[in-house]
């Protein structure tokens, strides 16, 4: 036996033998895993979207991840552990703040936000003295969505293209977002707490090489390889830290695969999506051995280890508990993880879901319940509800101890809001909720709806534009509380140029009441489009007044005001957009396009250069800085501005034009050919048939 570590280490071989019995560990013979308590470490944590736990090598998955695996190697691989909701957001708020959904208040993408003051893993190691920073991969974790505070730097740069003609989120690759998180870490003289949050095996699944051509079967596989291989940078860089970092690796959710019928995430809770990877390590410290643990250990226990790994006081209240290997672990059957979805309710009129893994055992609570032995069953293949009423009744009574509120109701719209829509037409609100849901609304009954959903998407994405309407005017008359089906279609439609059928649509959900949190914004930025301006902003100014308000309904009024010709009040409002928030990508590019309206180069200059440093990806910010300089006689630096932005952004069809129509009149045919034949090609005809048809004849020439 070793001697027992001094000071604040723990976790010797000493530690853990006292715990045999508590702890469910396996060694390799010999070792234990070292996981020194010591104030002068780093930490990070790893977050990888919609990684399911199953599809790591090192936990028998099929997919190579040998940097993940290492990472097993040098510490403790947690075999049975558990997110709280299915969402990245509240999932996310969850890990960030060892709180329950119900806890945090975070229950779905939208209309939700934690509380301010809230202690994160982030404040609290801030308070201690560290340097924080947080690089996120994906638009659901943006600043503008609440879990920025406590964190000095907030990466979230993402490129929106601000011409979203599919329904993938905005994203950016693994590596992208590594390469800051790098340069920062590299910077810091003292201790640091880094979060990296990695979008890429989140739908749609579409790996780079060589992983589109290894996984060509599998891209979801492929994206989590490309993962994995994006991370060896960042592990070598904590590898050759001065300090030893405590890195912990997990996932907000899975991904059903088709799993219970459920493609992608949110709907069910089934382990496909519920259960997590989870790998924490100690790196360069003592060098360690890798051990496996059969612990039940959720997302909520993840801020109390990391606040005792490094010395620090951990809230009171909170239902997690510290996973060091030398702390005391309860028996497996005294867990309990309470766990939720409930998306489906608020946004489709769904049943509520939520339940509890007590134990082994795994409890959901829908009209029709389920009970699954995940010990035996861990595909949950086999509902024991009807044969096992003493477990059943045991399982229910752990889930009614959290006394878990059902989540309030959204920020509503405002009551001018309200008056607004009701004035034109429409009444406001979210999914409306029943007093008593049925079988009927029993998402396992309704996922076929789900699966219509993202048929509907597949079909858009590979351009049959009619079998996309069609499955979306399905869903509505199957399920017309359902506000996802109109607000697709309201967009496809939109998208093909029907701006007609994309306002009735949505008129005709606000009839419905089938109404989602920017349901309302989205009809603005129709009819400020669509020619009706003034309705617009009879829709938008209310959805302003808040200070801050929503940025998106600051922008679309700017907008608006803008289309009816007050110039003055467009611009003063998306200053304020800018004022609410100075780190405002889409208001600065609407600043540039204004002053590039009003033929002030300078101050179109001034805003598109500063969106431009604030956010290197966006094309909308290329292409009006291509227009500037072309005014301003740089030909050079217009055709390097358009080259980047139809890089950015292969679906900017403004700037392919331009360059490809600016390269031909400097009389550089060849070299502008190509992007001549790709806008014939490409562009869509509803919207650009004129410059299409002047582009045919140009190519003709
Ligand atoms: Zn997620």
């Amino acid at each position: 036996m070793r001697p027992r570590a001094t000071g604040a280490a723990i976790g010797t071989a000493a530690a853990l033998v006292a715990l045999a019995g508590l702890a469910w560990f396996l060694y390799r013979a010999g070792h234990a895993v070292t996981i020194e308590r010591r104030a002068d470490q780093n930490v990070l944590l790893i977050t990888i979207d919609t990684l399911r736990a199953d599809a790591l090598a090192c936990y028998g998955g099929q997919v190579r991840t040998p940097n993940l695996d290492q990472l097993a190697s040098e510490g403790l691989r947690f075999d049975f552990a558990h997110a709280h909701a299915v969402l990245t957001r509240p999932s996310h708020t969850s890990i960030l703040t060892g709180l329950y959904p119900y806890e945090h208040g975070v229950r779905d993408h939208s209309g939700y936000r934690m509380k301010a003051g809230t202690p994160t893993i982030a404040t609290i190691l801030k308070q201690q003295g560290f340097a924080t920073g947080a690089f996120v991969g994906g638009v659901p974790l943006e600043r503008r969505f609440g879990l920025a505070e406590g964190f000095d730097v907030y990466d979230d740069h993402l490129g929106r293209t601000g011409n979203p003609s599919d329904f993938a989120l905005a994203e950016r690759p693994a590596g992208e977002v590594i390469a800051p998180a790098l340069t920062w870490i590299r910077g810091q003289p003292g201790r640091w707490f880094a979060w990296v949050h990695l979008f890429d095996p989140h739908a749609p699944y579409a790996p780079p090489p060589p992983f589109d051509r290894q996984y060509a079967r599998t891209p979801y596989l492929g994206e989590v390889a490309y993962v994995d291989q994006a991370l060896r940078p960042l592990l070598d860089t904590v590898h050759a830290s001065p300090r030893p970092t405590l890195v912990v690796a997990t996932s907000d959710h899975g991904e059903g695969l088709g799993d219970h019928g459920e493609l992608t995430h949110g709907l069910f809770a089934y382990e496909s999506t519920l259960r997590v990877p989870l790998i924490i390590a100690q790196v360069g410290g003592r060098r360690s051995h890798g051990a496996v643990s059969h612990l039940p250990v959720r997302h909520i226990d993840l801020l109390p280890t990391v606040l005792d790994a490094v010395g620090a006081a951990v809230p009171d209240g909170l239902h997690g508990r510290s996973l060091l290997p030398a702390r005391p672990q309860p028996a497996d059957g005294d867990v309990s993880s309470y766990f939720e979805a409930m998306s489906a309710m608020l946004n489709r009129g769904w049943a509520p879901l939520s339940g509890v893994v007590g134990g082994r055992e795994k409890y959901i609570d829908l009209p029709e319940p389920e009970l699954y032995d995940l010990a035996a069953d861990a595909r949950e293949t086999a509902n024991l509800i009807d044969r096992r009423a003493d477990r059943r009744r045991a399982l229910e009574a752990r889930l009614r101890e959290y006394h878990a509120a059902p989540p309030g109701e959204r920020f509503a719209e405002s009551p001018e809001v309200a008056a607004t829509l009701q004035s034109l037409g429409y009444t406001s609100g979210s999914a409306p909720r029943k007093a008593q849901y049925t079988a009927e609304d029993d998402p396992k009954h309704l996922i076929d709806l789900d699966q219509w959903i993202q048929q509907g998407i597949e079909a858009w994405q590979h351009g049959r534009h009619q079998d996309a309407l069609g499955m979306y005017q399905r869903i509505i008359e199957r399920r017309p509380s359902m506000a996802i089906g109109y607000r697709n279609m309201a967009f496809l439609q939109w998208q093909s140029g029907d701006a007609q059928g994309a306002i009735r649509t949505l008129e005709r959900a606000f009839r419905a009441n089938a109404v989602e949190p920017g349901m309302t914004t989205q009809l603005g930025s129709y009819l400020a489009e669509a020619g009706r301006p003034s309705d617009a902003i009879a829709l938008l100014e209310p959805l302003a007044a808040p200070r801050p308000a929503d940025p998106e309904a600051l922008n679309a009024l700017g907008i608006a005001y803008a289309r009816a010709g007050q110039i003055d009040k467009s611009s003063t409002t998306f200053g304020r957009a800018l004022g609410e928030d100075p780190g405002n990508v889409q208001a600065l590019e609407n600043i540039g396009t204004l002053e590039l309206q009003r033929g002030n180069l300078a101050a179109a200059e001034q805003a598109l250069q500063h969106a431009a440093a604030i956010d290197p990806r966006s094309a909308r910010a290329q292409n009006g800085l291509g227009v500037v300089a072309m005014k301003t006689g740089r030909q050079e630096a217009a055709f390097a501005y358009w080259k980047r932005a139809v890089e950015l952004a292969p679906q900017d069809f403004d700037a392919l034009y331009n360059l490809a129509i600016e390269l031909d009149a400097a009389g550089r045919r060849d070299e502008a050919r190509p992007y001549l034949e790709r806008f014939v090609r490409e562009a869509p005809a509803v919207q650009y048939g004129p410059d299409i048809a002047r582009v045919k004849r140009m190519l003709r020439q």
